[in-house]
Parts: structure tokens; C-alpha cells; sequence
């Protein structure tokens, strides 16, 4: 089936609305989407109407920040109850600190000489609360520090650059435990993407499946075709289901367009199959 599970729109750092999204996604020949925001799912009944609208099968989403052995890692949430107060008191909590990151942010990059970064990046933020290191790049572009965001990110605001500030997100625990208690199903994003050690990756699969996560990004737009074997691999290994997502941004910025992704290995179990009751 051409799911995909992963994408963002302006309610976080994607560059269209829900609705542009969804119809994009249907246009694309999307059989079932999810809207996976960061940190928010502001953007949810949008999306479900007008998917509803599309005739176009919908499961809830989001991606949330977690700190895991020093770095960042994304989790996404799907077929939640969007109406859980747990996880939107979660997400807000995540959301709190990325304000002041920001500040930080503009003030390392006025240090090299780079100024206005913070109005300049929050021109482009939709959503205020969801300031992030995208619309900082938008904005180097903007004003041609970089070619593209590709660029920035291998100049700017990545750890040892300029304009990277650690933050410390949700913990992993606390963001698996809100979305399957919230009747959602808790997926491990991109892992290809963390450069963990295999020890420490080992130890993001086990504690992950200890407090209750069930599935994998297989196939995701920035894994490569040999990741797709590495991550079915510790699908099986860890017995969890899989996943496939775009993780579209942007016509401009995303090398992957909605729903233009690789089937997922036939011997997995695909995530959509446990979530066929929380379908809208
Ligand atoms: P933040 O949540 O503010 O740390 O921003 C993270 C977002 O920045 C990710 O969700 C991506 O959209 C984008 N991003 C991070 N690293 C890269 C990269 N190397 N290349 C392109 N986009 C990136
Ligand atoms: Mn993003
Ligand atoms: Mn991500
Ligand atoms: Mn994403």
C-alpha cells in the first residue's frame, strides 16, 4: 500500500498546509497519509477534514523530540486520540524551551557576523511556538549566506557549528508513554539518521520497546537503499512493525515527494495494519 506516515505542514517546519498536503498526497496517489507535525498536532482536525473531504484514509500524527545518549531523536506518534490531554500537555511542555533556543541561536550566529536571525527566522515560522532550526535555514537562504538549506545545515546550526545550541527535549520514556496511552502507536523515526554507535542504537531499540513502542521507519525519505536492509533487519531482530514515510518538508527543500517512496519490504509487518481501527 503507498502509505506515508511522515510529513509536515506549516502548523511546524513544512512549507504547506494541511490541506495543501493532503491534496498533494492524494494527487500523488497517497492511499493512506498522516500529518506528523513536530512537537504539536495543532494542525490535526485540519487535516482529518480535509482528508475527509479528499476521500482520503487518515491516521493522526506527530513527531516529538526526545534526548537519547546525548543527541536528538525523533519519535512519531500515530493513530493517537488527538483530544488526549496527556499528550498535548506533553507536547507543550516539549514545545516550552524553543524561544529561548532561538535567542541563543541568533546570538552565535550574530557572533559571525550574521544578524537579525531571530525576526528573520520567525518571519518564516507559521506557528511561533515551533520556532526550529528550519526557519533559521530558510532565513540564511533568504538572505544568500547559503546556497540551500542542505548547505546551511552542513555550515550552520549542527553540533560544532554556528548557531547550534543543545537543548535538552522530552525524555524517551515520557514521549512513548504519552502516545500509547493516548491510543496511538509509538514508531522509532529515520534511525538511520542519529549516527549511533550499535551500542547505542541497541540501547535506543530496547529501552524504546521496554516502555511500550511497537514500530520503525523502514523506508523513509533520508534512509539510503542499504539502510532499508540495515532497519528491516532490527525490525525483525527487535519484532517490531514497519513504517514508511516521506518526511516532506517542502516542493523546494524535499528530495522525496509525498508517496514517491519505495515499497517496504514484503516480510514486515506494516505498521497500518495494527492501526486499520484508528483510521479516520
Ligand atoms: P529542530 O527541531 O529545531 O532541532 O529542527 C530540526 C529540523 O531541522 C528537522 O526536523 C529537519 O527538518 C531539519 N534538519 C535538521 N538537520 C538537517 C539536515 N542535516 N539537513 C536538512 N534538514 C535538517
Ligand atoms: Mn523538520
Ligand atoms: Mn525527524
Ligand atoms: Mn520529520
Amino acid at each position: 500500500m503507498n502509505a506515508d506516515l511522515h510529513c509536515h505542514s506549516v502548523i511546524s517546519d513544512g512549507t504547506l498546509t494541511p490541506e495543501e498536503l493532503a491534496l498533494r498526497a492524494r494527487n500523488n496517489g497517497v492511499e493512506l497519509w498522516a500529518l506528523t507535525d513536530h512537537d504539536e498536532i495543532g494542525g490535526q482536525q485540519r487535516a482529518i477534514a480535509a482528508a475527509r473531504e479528499l476521500g482520503l484514509p487518515f491516521l493522526t500524527g506527530t513527531e516529538i523530540s526526545v534526548s537519547f545518549a546525548g543527541k536528538t531523536v525523533h519519535i512519531v506518534g500515530l493513530g493517537f486520540d488527538p483530544d488526549s490531554d496527556l499528550l498535548r500537555q506533553g507536547l507543550a511542555n516539549t514545545r516550552g524551551g524553543r524561544d529561548q533556543r532561538a535567542h541563543e541561536m541568533a546570538d552565535q550566529l550574530a557572533a559571525v557576523g550574521i544578524r537579525g536571525a531571530y525576526e528573520g527566522a520567525l518571519k518564516h515560522a507559521g506557528n511561533p511556538d515551533l520556532i526550529s532550526r528550519t526557519h533559521f535555514a530558510r532565513f540564511l537562504v533568504e538572505t544568500g549566506v547559503c546556497h540551500d538549506t542542505h548547505e546551511v545545515f552542513r555550515r550552520f546550526l549542527t553540533e560544532g557549528k554556528p548557531g547550534f545550541v543543545p537543548h535538552r527535549w522530552a525524555s524517551l520514556k515520557d514521549a512513548v508513554q504519552w502516545i500509547v496511552r493516548s491510543q496511538g502507536v509509538a514508531v522509532i523515526a529515520h534511525p538511520g539518521r542519529y549516527g549511533f554507535t550499535a551500542n547505542e542504537e541497541f540501547a535506543l531499540f530496547s529501552e524504546f520497546k521496554s516502555h511500550g513502542g511497537q514500530a520503525v521507519e523502514v523506508v523513509t525519505g533520508s534512509h539510503t537503499s542499504a539502510e532499508y536492509v540495515t532497519y528491516a533487519e532490527m525490525a525483525t531482530e527487535f519484532d517490531l512493525m514497519a513504517s514508511r514515510g516521506s518526511d516532506f518538508h517542502s516542493p523546494d527543500e524535499s528530495h522525496t515527494d509525498l508517496g514517491a517512496l519505495p515499497w517496504l519490504p514484503g516480510h514486515l509487518k506494516p505498521v497500518w495494519d495494527a492501526l486499520q481501527h484508528r483510521v479516520h
